[in-house]
């Protein structure tokens, strides 16, 4: 196919609240209030505690969620879903004492604005629900710390754990159906693993096939549940649904069918790949392992159901380079600083470099398989789910900017290494020079595996060294890497994916959930121009350069004290290459909430960084029309000083002030961080 591929391939002064925990419950949302102070306004004084319910509809996602933080939560509303408030189709919910059901204090919340206080009453009243940052169709209520305390005490089986005994407790069993070598056809359920090369799974099921002389079907699944859970954003459904029929068409000619269904709801999928196993007579199921918890505890299910069905279904490591799991610290801890992590993933690496070895392509199916499952090649990708489909000009744009599939995705990693990896290291800070790979979109739907990059990122270099040769290789497979340790973090500190930071102890931030300012953000009108030029591309292209996708973030968090979990979730309903962890890890750095965190006190200047990464202002000049006409650095901040031709430009063309000043608003982040950390109330 390509050459590169066949060589080797808080006080706020009106009010204040003071309280104690009681030792017995230190780390816990369990708060007893030693007094309240009320200035100005009066409150309520903490809302009656009640149980957290699952709201009817919920049905499913309690399949899989951890439910069980459900018990240390107290209070708890079915709020409007996240896509609403964020898409803006349902406006936001105005919250009044009068609606808020709990009875507290939720006027506080809606009232206070970026130049508030900087330090306002702790609100114990859910926030993050009644913003809808928790989807409450799909999951429960936010988990308590003291939850996330018995995670790291290791009290709580991580999902992974159990996932692995559910596999060791059925090997026996698993073993005797392979080595009987039953069946009629082999089963490989594709996920987010849509390519044929190198891929563990589907090379797997090919070899077993080959055994026992039958053939392979492969199964797709599309689940609109999950995707509406996990904010898939219209644009990466969009290219998962290209890349499926890409994947279909390479697949039909070796004579192996993909069989594609939509299952509707999600927590029927289990039993619905059990139905299709019985009805091809397949004994053996294979997949990739998907590491996010529901999904976790679905091939858990899985593999308990088929057991017991008689079937052996075969989770596989395949998405990171080294799986989750394999190196610990001295200690034998699970790393939380990148850089040690990293040292030990290389050392792994080179110690058993088999591990990047290119894993077979699935041969052709037996003569007479393609006859006798005829209809299976007759599926046809579904179109997107209602809520999920793009406009006409967003479809035309994004299919131009992004060609979906593997043999895109390999042929952009081989112009990648061929002209830009030289350069990497000196040239990836900057987005206008477009010197990235631009492959996430690949890694996430799984069009290129992550392997693959590493690998042949490391054949082009001049040592097999993954940390050692030409500058900008070695930098670049770092930045793969960082891919890999978020998926380990993930997996270790599985709360994470639960609407919790890594650092719980900063759920204690009394975050804002202004809707004026979050809409500046969304919609590039912050007033701060390399913020909004940023925020305008990724509206327009689905994408966002890292070095922004940071300044950004950090804008949101710090400059304007919103809840990081906003942003987080907007920005995976944007991108086309939203993937959870990826995500999560950069919103956690950004936000200092998360593992290997920017520290808190280090509040990013956006005009700084804008001098810095855009120097001559062109990343700003392309996505902001009403700034094109300013030359110079003015354009990095216009409304710098008064009454200048920068200033009145702007403002004639319509370009916001700044909604927040830059010095107060590091000043108030400091004092609500340190109040939130220091906050005795975890
Ligand atoms: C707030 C924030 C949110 C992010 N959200 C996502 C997301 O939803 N999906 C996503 O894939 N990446 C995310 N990232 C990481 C990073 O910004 C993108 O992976 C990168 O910009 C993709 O462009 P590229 O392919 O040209 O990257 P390159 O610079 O060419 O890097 C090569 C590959 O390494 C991986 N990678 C690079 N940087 C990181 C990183 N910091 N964390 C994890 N993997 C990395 C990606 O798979 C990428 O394709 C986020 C970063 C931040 C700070």
């Amino acid at each position: 196919m390509l050459s590169i591929v066949s060589r080797s391939l808080l006080s706020h002064k009106s009010l204040l609240l003071l309280y104690t925990s009681s030792s017995a419950i230190r780390g816990s949302r369990q708060f007893r209030p030693l007094r309240i102070l009320v200035k100005r306004r009066t409150f309520a004084a903490m809302p009656p505690k009640r149980k957290a319910t699952v709201p009817p509809n919920a049905a499913s996602a309690n399949n899989y969620t951890d439910s069980a933080g459900d018990r240390a939560n107290k209070r708890s509303r079915v709020s409007k879903p996240i896509i609403n408030y964020l898409n803006k189709e349902v406006p936001p919910e105005k919250f009044t004492a009068k609606n808020d059901e709990n009875g507290g204090p939720a006027e506080a919340v809606a009232a206070e604005t970026i130049n508030a206080d900087p330090e306002p009453a702790f609100d114990h009243s859910r926030p993050e629900e009644r913003s809808g940052i928790v989807d409450r169709r799909y999951y429960p209520a936010e988990m308590s710390n003291e939850r996330c305390a018995q995670y790291n005490d290791n009290e709580i089986p991580r999902p992974i754990e159990l996932l692995n005994k559910a596999v060791e407790e059925s090997a026996l069993a698993r073993t005797s159906i392979r080595d009987q070598k039953r069946g009629e056809s082999v089963i490989h359920w594709f996920k987010r693993d849509l390519r044929i090369r190198d891929n563990t799974s589907l090379s797997k099921a090919s070899a077993l096939a080959k055994e026992i002389g039958k053939g392979i079907i492969g199964v797709w699944i599309m689940s609109p549940q999950d995707w509406e859970a996990h904010l898939v954003s219209p644009a990466k459904c969009d290219f998962e649904l290209r890349s499926v029929d890409a994947l279909r068409k390479e697949l039909a000619e070796l004579d192996i069918p993909l069989y594609i269904e939509v299952v509707k709801r999600r927590r029927d999928l289990p039993e619905r790949l059990v139905g299709l196993a019985n009805e091809w007579s397949a004994k053996n199921v294979f997949c990739n392992i998907e590491y996010e918890p529901d999904e976790l505890r679905r091939e858990e299910e899985l593999v308990k159901l088929m057991s017991e069905k008689g079937i052996n279904f075969e989770p596989q490591h395949d998405d990171c380079v080294v799986p989750p799991g394999t190196l610990k610290t001295g200690g034998g801890k699970q790393y939380a600083v990148y850089s040690p992590w990293y040292r030990n993933w290389v050392g792994y690496l080179h110690a058993h470099p088999h591990v990047l070895d290119e894993l077979p392509i699935p041969g052709k199916n037996p003569v007479g398989f393609r006859a006798k499952y005829k209809a299976l090649f007759d599926a046809r990708v579904p179109d997107a789910p209602e809520n999920k489909k793009l406009s006409d000009k967003d479809r035309e744009r994004l299919h131009r900017l992004y060609p979906a599939g593997e043999a895109a995705a390999l042929e952009r990693l081989e112009r990648f290494l061929k002209e830009k990896v030289v350069m990497y290291k000196d040239t990836r800070n900057f987005p206008s020079k477009n010197s990235t790979a631009r492959l996430s979109v690949h890694h996430a739907a799984g069009t290129l595996a992550a392997r693959t990059s590493v690998r042949l990122a490391r054949d082009v270099n001049k040592t097999k060294k993954l940390d050692g040769g030409l500058q900008g290789i070695q930098s670049w497979i770092s930045e793969v890497a960082w891919r890999d340790f978020y998926r380990h973090v993930l997996c270790h500190w599985p709360y994470v994916c639960m609407h919790k930071p890594f650092k719980f102890e900063y759920t204690n931030v009394a975050w804002e959930y202004s809707d004026p300012n979050f809409e500046a953000w969304k919609t590039g009108r912050t007033g701060y121009p390399i913020v909004d030029a940023a925020m305008r591309c990724m509206n327009t292209t689905a994408y966002m350069h890292n070095r922004l996708r940071m300044v950004t973030a950090s804008f949101l968090a710090k400059h304007l004290l919103l809840d990081w979990r906003l942003g987080e979730q907007y920005f995976m309903l944007k991108f086309i290459d939203g993937d959870f962890s990826a995500n999560n890890g950069g919103w956690g750095f950004a936000s200092s909430t998360g593992v290997d965190p920017q520290p808190y006190f280090r509040v990013f200047n956006p005009w700084l960084q804008s001098e810095k990464f855009d120097e001559a202002g062109e990343f700003i000049r392309q996505w902001i029309p009403e700034l094109r006409d300013i030359e110079g650095k003015e354009v990095h901040n216009p409304y710098a000083k008064v009454g200048t031709t920068a200033a009145r430009t702007a403002e004639k063309n319509g370009y916001p002030k700044p909604i927040v000043d830059h010095k107060l608003a590091r000043e108030r982040c400091l004092a609500r961080y340190k109040a939130g950390i220091g906050r005795d109330t975890a």
